[in-house]
């Protein structure tokens, strides 16, 4: 099971009910937290899953709006009791940005380490997830979409077991992941399950133009979550010239991806109720909607090849 909080939907500007861009994501105990904005500490302690399980932070670029809520965190890291490492992963620069930003952070109580992101594709493993960054267009600006991926183990396999002749009673240690010795044979975990089973993948990228790695990346994830800078047609020049997204831009690319829900957000201020832009969304990818502050949402291992199942609350 994966489990992530919109901490702040806001792009650039936040609004009294609409924090600036941060994603908290949650796997077996330990989190991780995709963009800082400002205010991402005041999100955090509203949500409840605390500081101290934190093990990260991914930056995908530099724009005030991700990462301006990183002195706030470091001190709210250090007030619960934090000691051990602090990662933080970023686009080429990160050292620079990081110190500027926490220059009225005093000595911490724990190490942070700086982590300049791979080049594409590179698989990194942060909280027992496969992630992936992949450059994505925000003219200028280097920027970041993640692949994030949570793997599942393949199932026990009794007939295995049985034809390996495993005394049923031994089975639990196997299953535990225990390599056993049975009539003098080695027997391990792996052999006696049975094909790979289907896990759970989630695209996380704002801050972009379509372009051809977020087509890439996209591809067969079961949610995805890009952002809706812009809802109204009219709006196309600007995005064009921000290098951002309308709505239906993005339900274009979720078109083609198929995940199971396409999730938009990083609104712009001038999307008031992003509600208003779903509808013609939902004309080009059905399973769309808006994500809010507060939401959190809830992904479960996937029956055989389906998709994911996605619960919002
Ligand atoms: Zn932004
Ligand atoms: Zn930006």
């Amino acid at each position: 099971m994966l489990e992530m909080c919109f901490l702040g939907t806001g792009g650039t500007l936040p609004i009294p009910d609409r924090a600036l861009s941060s994603l908290y994501v949650r796997e077996n105990g330990r989190g991780l937290l995709i963009d800082c904005g400002e205010g991402t500490q005041v999100g955090i302690r509203k949500l409840g899953w605390g500081f101290r399980n934190l093990d990260g932070l991914l930056l995908t670029h530099f724009h005030g709006d991700h990462c301006t809520g990183l002195a706030g965190l470091m001190l709210s890291l250090e007030k619960a009791g934090r000691d051990e490492t602090f990662h933080i992963w970023g686009p080429k620069g990160l050292k620079r940005v990081v110190e500027g930003l926490c220059v009225i952070v005093p000595p911490l109580s724990y190490p942070v380490l700086l982590h300049e992101l791979p080049p594409a594709g590179e698989e990194m493993e942060i909280i027992g997830l496969k992630i992936r960054a992949f450059p994505v267009d925000h003219g200028g600006m280097p920027c970041f979409g993640f692949r994030l991926m949570l793997e599942r183990s393949a199932a026990f396999d009794p007939e295995k077991a049985k034809a390996l002749g495993v005394p049923v009673q031994e089975w639990k240690r196997l299953q535990d992941g225990e390599t056993l010795r049975v009539g003098g044979r080695k027997i391990r975990p792996e052999d006696v399950t049975g094909e790979k089973r289907k896990g759970i993948t989630a695209v996380f990228s704002t801050d972009t133009r379509p372009c051809e790695t977020l087509s890439r990346y996209t591809r067969e994830a079961d949610l995805l979550i890009l952002e809706g800078m812009y809802g109204s047609e009219e709006k196309l020049p600007q995005a064009l010239k921000n290098h951002h997204m309308l709505f239906r831009e993005a339900a274009e690319i979720a078109r083609e991806a198929d995940p199971a829900m396409l999730m938009l957000t990083h609104f712009s201020t001038s999307v008031e109720d992003p509600e208003e832009f779903i509808p013609a969304a939902r004309e080009v990818f059905e399973r769309t909607v808006a994500a809010r502050d507060g939401q959190i949402v809830t992904l479960r291992y996937p029956r055989g090849e389906e998709k994911a199942w996605i619960g919002l609350c």
